[in-house]
């Protein structure tokens, strides 16, 4: 197998060609070209090019793809230089969301799912009906996006130093139905807020700068450096965002951060110093540490309350609550939200 063999097997696709036919045809160039999901990939190009879903692929296999042939061709041509289907399409599923990506985004992985599972988890175990959240280096939204669809009552902030991945976020939030319960703002990890949040969560850039070259060419040509450079040994995001962490947080707040594989010894190090009882690891799917789960030292949890003083109270915190974010509301209102 080739890296690059099997771009001569598209040549023969024509405007004449049946859909069935292209989509073999490509899942061939994809197999001589060693992609491990020739098949899959395939079938997702070619209903992106033709514009048509699954089932009509299957429906009518024998329709000619016409002039699209042309289209599909040079989509097949950008997955065979690897660039992942999910930017070629420029949709990722994360969470049950279908989420816009571009070029200023970290593609959003399945691994940060368990960050997304692991909070909401806590979040309902507390039984907390109105929750503050913030995500450092939101990207294109995804946790935020996530966290706001399971916890129906809480309110977001999403912050990114770049503005194209803002514009990102903010319209997979519009996209979602979530952009009213949420701000993205542009600014260096918390600099520009105050006030407290229930839960801060982060996926910052993690990888040691000397590790980028060796990635996956589909990770290190396509996702933007921003986003995956975590300085000479990968920690330097959390060395960043630690100290911040307790003028963000509420006394019983929860941080939940995503690691590398081999990270949380250090990160939970650096987290249980800037005064976090000793954090928890949360492990992938695949067995690897994943998250990092920290709570305050200093949390004071409140007593199980009574249902009529739970209703009430959650009444004037969500009125509180709403007052803060209407004020930040109104600071993201020039960047577009
Ligand atoms: N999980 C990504 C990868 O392994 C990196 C994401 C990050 O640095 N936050 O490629």
């Amino acid at each position: 197998m080739t890296r690059d063999g099997g771009g001569e097997r598209l040549g023969r696709l024509g405007p004449a060609t049946t859909r069935e036919q292209a989509r073999r045809a490509l899942a061939d160039a994809f197999e001589a070209a060693g992609l491990p999901c020739a098949g899959l990939d395939a079938r997702v190009l070619t209903c992106a090019a033709l514009g048509i879903d699954h089932a009509d692929l299957v429906r009518e296999p024998d329709r000619a793809v016409g002039p699209a042939g042309e289209a599909l061709r040079e989509l097949a041509r950008r997955r065979l230089r690897r660039e992942p289907v999910s930017r070629i399409v420029g949709v990722r599923e994360f969470w049950g969301l279908r989420l816009e990506i571009d070029r200023h985004v970290l593609d959003p992985r399945p691994d940060t799912e368990t960050l997304v599972e692991a909070v909401l988890a806590r979040a309902v175990a507390r039984g907390a009906e109105t929750l503050r959240i913030l995500d450092l280096g939101t990207g294109s939204g995804a946790i935020l996006c996530g966290l706001l669809r399971g916890l129906p009552e809480a309110f977001g902030v999403g912050v990114d130093a770049s503005a194209g991945a803002c514009a990102t976020a903010r319209r997979n939030l519009i996209a979602t139905g979530l952009s009213g319960r949420a701000a993205i703002l542009c600014g260096n990890w918390s600099d520009a807020l105050c006030g407290r949040f229930d839960i801060i969560v982060s996926n910052p850039p993690y990888i040691p700068s000397s590790e980028i070259g060796s990635l996956d060419e589909e990770v290190f040509a396509h996702d933007p450096l921003l986003a995956l450079d975590g300085g000479e040994d990968g920690l330097d995001a959390y060395r960043a965002i630690a100290p911040r962490l307790a003028s963000c947080l509420a006394a019983d707040g929860l941080v939940a951060l995503e690691i590398g594989a081999t990270q949380s010894a250090s990160v939970s190090a650096i987290i249980g110093s800037a005064g976090f009882s000793p954090p928890e690891t949360v492990r992938d799917l695949a067995g690897r540490d994943r998250v990092v789960l920290a709570e305050r030292e200093d949390a004071a949890r409140p007593q199980p309350a009574s249902r009529t003083e739970k209703v009430g109270r959650s009444a004037a915190r969500r009125v509180a609550t709403e007052g803060a974010m209407r004020q930040r509301l109104a600071l993201s209102a020039s960047s577009g939200f």
